[in-house]
């Protein structure tokens, strides 16, 4: 199944709560930014929701209905159009979030905790997670970069140090980028990352019939893109990847064992799905990741230097390469026994700042008896 990756914004805001743009001004640059989708998710209110389907015409770009559940105790993004219908948004003791994203599930809608370790108050009120948080299981998503320059911030390196431990206690959590988009100015040493979501074959062709009757909305796009639906299971899967430039994408093919049915043998693993282990042995699981150089290419530069690619389980790194600033594919046949996960990880320097360039969500692994 080949997938098809779309560019996306996932935290935006506009004059609706606390930003400095109306939804057409950042839908405008989102656009020369070439970008697909952005998703609207201002503090507390939907009123910004009015107009969006004019704005998306005029524009050529789609608009993920959201929201920021901002409460003194943390804030919490929410995904899907009805999930305003169903959830309460006055709940705000440190208890009640339960409550909270089993509405969002129930309206269809997905629930991702923003900025988990950002400053909260006095600087941001309600910006530093404290909910109480015994269930990270019922969370759609994590979001482990925020902001501008995401990379050099202290508080996403505690977040994404925070995904891995929970990927390690077996909680499947799709990590994901956002902007937390409020204005358009930016310097020449601002790096923008973006969240390229996954939208495989069935769903495809699935998109394409249900949403047919958007097909006249823009002339620019394609019907097969106009799926709100997807865009949601994509996140919800991890069928995802997180970048300040080039796209990474990570693939297990079960290249079989004496016990593999023919039906395994072959079989491509994509992020977010689960590897089944019947039987252990290096031969048995080729990965490959690729790093495509050639995407969103007018928006992003990296000077020419040798980068750091990384395959990463949970156990520490499995791989490393050293590779050119440029399109590359890699593979390995690792032992996978005892891992729970595996990502994809570049490293290197942009924008004088040398760190984490982009990761790739997780293929999970699983041994199975
Ligand atoms: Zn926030
Ligand atoms: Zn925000």
């Amino acid at each position: 199944m080949t997938l098809r990756w779309l560019a996306c914004e996932l935290h935006t805001h506009t004059i609706h709560s606390d930003a400095a743009h109306t939804l057409e001004e950042m839908a405008g640059v989102a656009r020369e930014l070439e970008l697909d989708w952005i998703a609207l998710t201002d503090h507390n209110t939907v009123s910004g929701w009015a107009g969006k389907e004019r704005v998306e015409r005029e524009q050529g770009i789609r608009i993920l209905p959201g929201l920021e559940w901002t409460t003194f105790y943390g804030h919490m993004l929410t995904l899907g159009a009805n999930v305003l219908h169903k959830a309460d948004w006055r709940l705000t003791g440190p208890d009640d979030i339960d409550e909270g994203i089993s509405g969002i599930h129930q309206s269809g809608g997905l629930a991702g905790i923003a900025h988990p370790f950002r400053m909260g108050s006095p600087i941001c009120t309600g910006c530093f997670w404290e909910f109480a948080i015994g269930k990270w299981r019922a969370l759609d998503y994590i979001e482990v970069w925020n902001g501008t320059s995401p990379n050099t911030k202290a508080f996403n390196e505690r977040a994404y140090r925070f995904w891995t431990e929970l990927l390690n206690l077996g909680i499947r959590l799709p990590a994901v980028s956002g902007r937390d988009w409020h204005h358009s100015q930016v310097s020449k040493e601002t790096t923008i990352a973006v969240t390229y979501l996954g939208i495989g074959g069935e769903g495809a062709l699935a998109g394409q019939s249900q949403h047919a009757e958007h097909a006249e909305l823009s002339p620019h796009v394609p019907a097969a893109d106009w799926g709100e639906q997807q865009l949601l299971e994509a996140i919800r899967q991890g069928s995802a990847s997180v970048t300040l430039g080039p796209l990474l994408t990570l693939q297990v093919r079960d290249s079989g064992s004496a016990e593999s049915s023919t039906a395994e043998i072959g079989r491509i693993y994509q992020t977010g799905e689960v590897v089944g282990m019947q039987s252990n042995g290096s031969s048995r699981w080729s990965v490959t990741i690729e790093a495509d150089f050639e995407v969103r290419k007018r928006q992003w530069m990296i000077a020419e230097q040798e980068l750091r690619l990384r395959l990463v389980g949970s156990k520490g790194t499995v791989a490393e390469w050293g590779i050119p600033a440029a399109s590359v594919t890699v593979e390995a046949c690792p032992d996978l026994s005892g891992e729970l996960w595996l990502r994809a990880e570049l490293y290197g320097s942009m924008n004088g700042q040398t760190g984490l360039l982009a990761f790739t969500n997780c293929i999970y692994v699983e041994e199975q008896a």
